[in-house]
């Protein structure tokens, strides 16, 4: 046996975790010279200046500038000066995980305790106080507080970062907040973005001033593959060891892939390779970055690479402009990234990843030139990249389901749509699509009015099919119940793990919370539920290949929906989760337009509103030949090789007409063969 000395004995973990002390020290004593050392620094009095005579400011400068990190600073100086007695100053982002990093930075810049003078809030998470003065918060979030305070009076001043991202929310935010600065003089409005599409911002508001601050960036050379990749992750592994081994330069990696999914895999790689390579290579520390990471490991991307080692962080599109980690000389652009897409014509929205446009792949490959010159490596062809690639990408307004969002400003009291001041509309098609969604859920009337149902609905911050659920769940005396899903069904993809060696361990350990007829919605329930019984015990967790980390934030999640349902009215009930026929009946209220039935095949099914013929998802526990269920709905629509349907429970079709009259007429299942081809499905039988 091999014993190594305690005395010799370092653990790496402590040693790394010194350095790290001894970064962050240095680190807080340069705090205020990397802030007047970033660009914008240069031009704060003149942004005072114009603010001193405008109420909208348009500031444009490159990624990493201090726009996110600064302007919420300048603007409190400013208030402070003005002599203001209460502050607060919002800062939209479009993704949590920025809103929470960039709180966290802010906070050290300023010397408070996160949460105090400068805070963050997220959907289910709010970290402010009453003191907070800087409050960094997702866009989506911002747009729902027009509901208590339709004049914003809450804020003296609006930034509406990242404006160049244009996702859904940012775009109506942009609308919303012109015409209350129509009223509210005294709000400061920035709107504030990395690309140069300032003009269009200006001309929105008026023609309002431009800050231009111009970037600072060594060159970068980019290169392309000679030939298409098959897999741009491997291709992304092998460059990645390549620049690790063969390039004397120093300098981080920064890798852009498009999912926690690949992420993770490419992480497990690389470090596989790098320990098999063992002390023949220098250091190499791999980093993820996206937005389901749990909170502890997000900060790791800003710490220094190990003296002689190397940093690769693999990132979604977060890196792209909402992120910047200084020290980055090569990236590796995947050229892919995962889009929320709408398909007005299926009336289904899915995740889809989808090659960037080439405005994107510059900010991309921008991120290796801010240190010192940098190399950008493109895992497509040259001639992909001028004949294949976009322009630009198109905002998020002309491609979402919109029904979520028109329902929120149905209920802020925004009813005509088609005039609302949009900065690009969305089609009249899609707008038509969405309200006619929203009618079929009961939110709004045949006059197009809110229903009391659909003003219960907006209360909730979630898709209008799952706070439709949970408006149901009380007519099926089901809430805890429901409650206890609609958490578990948004940590559905984070839910499970199985290490390699033990993968039919971990199956089996699924299947015990598996009841046939429950499908994947009741395993959630009985999942949770033996996980609270065991008293949220991370050791059960663990022993049923579990992760704590999601059961965690579901019950996080389910406190929040219970306190906004107790707010609105809603009483607790409970049915069990043995009985779960009510439980069904109270998805099938939301879900009804996901139903699909079971083709002659046996294998794949048809979803009924669209003819969409879809397949159940490997990871779903309805996978296994002999739980194929005839009927069901589904929570997920996954888009792979092929189109999947993830997240389902068996119906019994009645339930359909039941829940959606209008929808479904009994003749119309019937074709599809209701009382011939399968009398009894299974819900029926397992009373
Ligand atoms: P912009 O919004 O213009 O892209 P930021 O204000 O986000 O720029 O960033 C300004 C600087 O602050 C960058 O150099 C960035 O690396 C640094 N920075 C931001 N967040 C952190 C953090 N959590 N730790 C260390 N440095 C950070
Ligand atoms: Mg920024």
């Amino acid at each position: 046996l091999n014993f190594v000395s305690a005395g010799e004995w370092v653990d790496p973990d402590k040693q790394r975790l010194q350095e790290q002390l001894d970064a962050a020290e240095k680190k807080a004593k340069s705090i205020q010279e990397v802030r007047t050392s970033l660009p914008i620094y240069q031009y704060k009095e003149q942004f005072l200046d114009a603010l001193a005579d405008h109420q909208v400011l348009i500031v444009c400068a490159e990624t990493g500038s201090g726009k996110t990190t600064q302007l919420p600073q300048y603007l409190l100086d400013y208030f402070n000066k003005e002599g203001g007695t209460s502050l607060r100053i919002a800062c939209t982002q479009p993704r949590r995980v920025a809103a929470m990093s960039v709180a966290q930075r802010v906070s050290e810049e300023m010397g408070c305790r996160l949460g105090q003078e400068v805070g963050y809030s997220i959907r289910f998470e709010d970290k402010t106080s009453p003191n907070t003065k800087i409050q960094f918060l997702t866009d989506g979030l911002l747009l729902r507080q027009f509901l208590n305070d339709p004049t914003l009076s809450g804020y003296n001043a609006i930034i509406i970062d990242e404006a160049h991202e244009r996702t859904l929310a940012t775009d109506i935010l942009m609308g919303m907040i012109k015409d209350v600065g129509k009223y509210r003089t005294d709000l400061k409005i920035i709107i504030s973005s990395a690309t140069l599409d300032a003009q269009k911002f200006s001309q929105f508001y008026n023609d309002s001033p431009i800050l231009m601050i111009p970037g600072r960036s060594y060159p970068i050379t980019i290169y392309y593959s000679q030939n298409p990749e098959a897999s741009y992750l491997s291709a992304a592994i092998t460059t990645v060891l390549q620049i690790h081994c063969s390039m004397k330069d120093p300098g981080d990696i920064l890798v852009f892939l498009t999912g926690q999914d690949e992420i993770e895999a490419g992480k497990q790689s690389i470090e596989e390779t790098v320990r098999k390579l063992g002390s023949k290579i220098p250091e190499l520390v791999v980093c993820p970055i996206y937005s389901a990471l749990p909170q502890e490991e997000q900060g790791k991307i800003f710490l220094p690479a190990p003296p002689g080692g190397r940093k690769v962080i693999l990132a979604t599109n977060i890196a792209e402009t909402s992120l910047t980690v200084d020290g980055v000389r090569f990236v590796i652009d995947s050229g892919y990234s995962k889009e929320n897409v709408y398909n007005p014509s299926t009336g289904l929205e899915q995740l889809v990843v989808t090659p960037i446009s080439r405005a994107s792949s510059s900010q991309r490959a921008g991120r290796a030139g801010r240190t010192g010159p940098g190399s950008c490596f493109r895992l497509w062809t040259r001639w992909s990249h001028f004949n294949e690639l976009e322009e630009s990408t198109t905002p998020e307004i002309q491609r979402a389901n919109l029904s979520s969002t028109l329902l929120l400003l149905k209920s802020i009291g925004i009813n005509d749509l088609l005039n609302f001041d949009f900065m690009d509309p969305p089609s009249a098609t899609a707008i038509a699509k969405a309200l006619e969604e929203l009618y079929s859920l009961g939110a709004l009337d045949s006059t197009g009015s809110l229903t009391r149902v659909g003003r219960q609905m907006s209360e909730l911050p979630i898709d209008p099919k799952l706070s439709k659920t949970i408006i149901l769940a009380d007519t099926h005396q089901c809430l805890e119940e429901i409650l206890t899903i609609v958490a578990m069904l948004g940590e559905s993809s984070a839910l499970f793990f199985a290490p390699k060696d033990k993968r039919l361990h971990a199956e089996a350990a699924k299947r015990r919370f598996y009841t046939r007829g429950g499908g994947d919605h009741v395993a959630y329930l009985k999942i949770f539920n033996s996980w609270s019984e065991a008293e949220y015990d991370p050791l059960w967790a663990k022993e049923n290949y579990l992760q704590q980390k999601a059961l965690t934030r579901a019950r996080d999640v389910r406190e929040q929906l219970q306190k906004l349902c107790e707010r609105i009215g809603i009483t607790p009930s409970s049915c069990g989760d043995s009985n779960y026929i009510p439980i069904v009946k109270a998805l099938v209220a939301g879900y009804f337009s996901n139903a699909a039935r079971l083709n002659r095949d046996g294998k794949s099914h048809t979803v009924l509103r669209n003819g969409l013929s879809v397949r159940i998802h490997p990871s779903s526990m309805c996978h296994e030949p002999t739980e194929v269920p005839k009927w069901c709905i589904f929570s997920e629509l996954r888009l792979t090789s092929q189109e999947f349907i993830a997240n389902i429970v068996d119906i019994d079709p009645q339930w359909l007409i039941d829940a959606a009259p209008y929808a479904f007429k009994k003749a119309d299942l019937e074709k599809f063969g209701i009382d011939k081809k399968m009398p009894k499905t299974r819900p029926a039988q397992a009373k």
